[in-house]
């Protein structure tokens, strides 16, 4: 049988539990997701973006995640 052992040093961490560094006050960030509603100018038609954000406990400073580079589920 060739069974390939699970090596735990390659194991992938989830974006999800990364973590950031404020760039105000040098917390470390936790990532939020929230929907973020708009409704286009003359009409009532509404765009839902689900976006992803830093935010800082501290200062409440926060930054949109850069998903470019993550992996798709
Ligand atoms: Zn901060």
């Amino acid at each position: 049988m060739g069974l390939v052992k699970a090596n735990p040093r390659c194991y992938k961490r989830p974006v999800t539990d990364q973590t950031r560094e404020c760039p105000m006050c040098g917390e470390s960030m936790r990532i939020k997701d929230r929907d973020d509603v708009q409704i286009v100018p003359g009409t009532h038609q509404q765009i839902v973006r689900h976006v992803r954000e830093w935010i800082c406990p501290e200062c409440d400073y926060f930054e949109e995640v850069d998903d470019d580079n993550a992996p798709q589920p």
